[in-house]
């Protein structure tokens, strides 16, 4: 059986970053106190707490004589704020593509305009970038809670780093009803999602099964999922080389590996490794 992976999978750029961060942070002694979970994976979580990585939920928790690390998703200034009074130090591994849209909401306020982001209110990225212009700043699911705002002020019309691309050129659309001058649409999301789900498409039609690996809570792991489904009907969504099933594998001539933005690469290495163990020649058995 032959292994194909997709020609983008796991880690994007940010989480990468996030971990190698603290991994470099480790390497010098002591523990480290994530302000919000570091990845969204559970696999990885128990390996970096194994080494001295604990998940606090509020500054508050924070040990003076322990290094803080803020999350890719960044948060408020006043959360830094605090979160360095009360570190010995505070890495800042907020993925530079979220820095950009924190400073272009921050910029945008000072000059006395309104911003408005597509995005989820409730997402921690967002309310990171609600804190760099809170007077100025309105977040919208969508094109029709642009409709409940009031006229804008020379609005500049920004996105989460993850929506989807026709969601975010919607919401620019509906923001030009609201605003007597012509809104500065920036689009800022990111290719990290999209480029996983391309290759993913790219692949699905070629193989007889599919693998993503991520996390059944992660959004974008499960949403690789519904992308490979459309090709290949045997796709399955597993988080370790456990779950793999060799009866699912009978008669497969073809598989391909994906895996999620914060799938690290030894959970994907496992997998393949487990996969290229199976003889499904005459009967789905591990050889
Ligand atoms: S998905 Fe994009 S914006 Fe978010 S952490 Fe990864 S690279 Fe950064």
């Amino acid at each position: 059986m032959e292994v194909l992976l997709a020609e983008e999978f796991g880690f994007c750029f940010g989480v990468e970053r996030a971990v190698d961060m603290v991994e470099e942070a480790l390497a010098e002694g002591g523990g480290i106190r994530s302000l919000g979970a570091l990845i969204h994976n559970s696999q990885e979580m128990q390996r970096l707490e194994a080494k001295g990585v604990t998940t606090i939920n509020s500054p508050s928790e924070a040990d003076r004589n322990v290094t803080s690390v803020i999350r890719a998703h960044g948060v408020t200034p006043g959360v830094q704020h605090e979160l360095e009074e009360s570190s010995a130090h505070v890495i800042d591994a907020t993925c530079p593509f979220v820095t950009r849209v924190q400073h272009l909401a921050e910029r945008a306020a000072k000059e006395g305009r309104d911003v408005v982001v597509a995005g989820n209110p409730d997402h921690p990225e967002m309310i990171g970038v609600v804190g760099y212009a809170p007077d100025n700043t309105y977040v919208v699911r969508d094109a029709s809670e642009v409709e409940k705002l009031p006229m804008l002020r020379r609005p500049l019309v920004v996105s989460q780093t993850t929506l989807k691309l026709q969601t975010f050129l919607d919401v620019a659309e509906a923001v030009r009803a609201k605003s007597e001058t012509e809104p500065q649409v920036i689009n800022t999301i990111c290719s990290a999602t999209r480029d996983r789900q391309d290759a993913a498409r790219a692949l699905a039609g070629q193989v007889d099964a599919f693998y993503v690996i991520g996390g059944r809570h992660s959004s974008n792991s499960v949403k690789l999922l519904a992308v490979c489904l459309e090709q290949c009907e045997h796709s399955f969504l597993i988080e370790t080389a456990d779950e793999i099933n060799p009866e699912d594998l009978a008669g497969v001539r073809r598989v391909g590996v994906t895996a999620g933005a914060s799938t690290p690469n030894w959970l994907i290495e496992q997998v393949v490794e487990k996969l290229r163990t199976i003889d499904n020649t005459e009967a789905a058995t591990v050889a």
